[in-house]
């Protein structure tokens, strides 16, 4: 049996330039509480990286230890190959080449634009510290407004300047915290698309904190979800979404309804029915949960059918219809914007042709067969 584990995306140089960041075995509790666990994570240079997970779960941590905000308890850091954080050394944040955005911008209000993104170039000379933030001001086409103070801006440009400001100094990796949380949904999608425009553009590694799953899934070449202070899932974005690693992973990323299934012959089948074959489960009898996401299910009303339309959500270009089989257990499907059973319609329910579903055995997603491919569910199931 293999449980599913995370890829690593390499970039094309990623032999000779060593990872922008990297964590190994990193800790941090805060008394009882664990910001992070024994955190393992490598960002090779130019990545674009997304870091997702349910409030609490350690983001912020992780990127206050990359940033030399906080201390680790344990393990060791290393941006751009050089440890910045271990057992005896700690490098302080504006000598780790470590870039900041946070949600809030957090400019200096009595300075401009212009000055703000200067602040961090103080090793550069007064005409190489003028050069270079014209070119970022340039980059984020905000050189116009270069002696505005940062009252006189709009938040998309307050966080343009952030973005410039963090970009100046050349870091090995810039780290953007929840950064357009603040920005009305409006002006968000445009801002976003800016701000990795601008980050792939100039090669830049990043790291993003986000609790949005659909700029997670977008913005991110890899995402990581976190949960209780470990990563749960460290991969692209599709395969975060197709075949989640866990049940979590499931849940959290996405609509998920779960159904107890079993995999017999190479079938595998639940209460609706047959859902798929199991290429390669020919020999096995297994119990798993199968999971299934509301484009995947597909319904037709049928007066013969038990299971029962129990609520309708009209969301615009979509009807999410919630259903209740016979078991009492739900299941959610998309529909068009067209189609809407009313509450109460008997339907049949059925899996959409070519789907492959994600299944579960515990907690625990899995692709290939237990070894001794039959598991039944009155059976204790592994831990992985
Ligand atoms: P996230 O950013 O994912 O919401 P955090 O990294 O902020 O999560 O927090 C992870 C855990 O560490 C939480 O349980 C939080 O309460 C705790 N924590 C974070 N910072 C502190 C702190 N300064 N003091 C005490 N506990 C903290």
């Amino acid at each position: 049996m293999t449980t599913r584990t995370a890829s690593v995306q390499r970039h094309p140089d990623a032999d000779r330039v060593p990872a922008a960041l990297q964590l190994e075995g990193v800790s941090k509790h805060y008394g009882r509480s664990p910001g992070v666990v024994a955190l393992e994570l490598t960002i090779a240079a130019g990545e674009l990286v997304t870091l997702i997970g349910p409030s609490g779960c350690g983001k912020s941590t992780t990127l206050r230890l990359a940033a030399g905000l906080d201390r680790p308890d344990a393990g060791i850091i290393r941006v751009a190959g050089e440890v910045v954080a271990d057992g005896r050394r700690f490098v302080d944040p504006e000598r780790r080449r470590v870039g900041l955005v946070f949600q809030d911008h957090a400019l200096f209000p009595h300075l401009t634009v212009a000055r703000n993104v200067e602040f961090g170039l103080d090793r550069l000379t007064r005409s190489e510290r003028r050069v270079r933030t014209g070119d970022v001001l340039d980059l984020v086409q905000l050189s116009h407004l270069a002696n505005r103070y940062p009252h006189e801006l709009s938040g998309g440009e307050q966080q343009r300047v952030a973005l410039a400001r963090a970009l100046a100094p050349r870091p090995a990796v810039v780290l953007l915290d929840e950064p357009f949380s603040s920005l009305d949904e409006s002006l968000r999608a445009q801002v976003r698309r800016d701000t990795v425009a601008t980050l792939r553009e100039t090669g830049t590694t990043g790291v993003l904190v986000t609790h949005d799953q659909t700029e997670a899934l977008s913005v991110g070449s890899r995402v990581i979800v976190m949960r209780n202070g470990v990563i749960e899932q460290a991969d692209v974005p599709e395969k975060v979404f197709e075949q989640p690693a866990t049940r979590f992973v499931a849940s959290f990323m996405g609509d998920a309804d779960f159904l107890p299934a079993r995999v017999h012959r190479a079938l595998l089948t639940c209460e609706i029915g047959i859902v798929s074959t199991v290429p390669g489960w020919a020999n096995s009898d297994v119990d798993v949960d199968v999971v299934l996401r509301p484009h995947e299910v597909s319904l037709r009303p049928d007066p013969d059918a038990s299971a029962r339309v129990s609520a309708v959500e009209y969301q615009g270009a979509f009807v999410l219809h919630h259903v209740r089989l016979a078991s009492g257990r739900t299941l959610r499907s998309w529909q068009p914007h067209t189609v809407r059973h009313p509450v109460g319609t008997a339907v049949a329910v059925s899996v959409a042709a070519g789907t492959t579903p994600t299944l579960l055995l515990g907690d625990q997603a899995i692709t290939s067969p237990p070894p001794n491919g039959s598991l039944k569910r009155n059976q204790p199931t592994p831990s992985s």
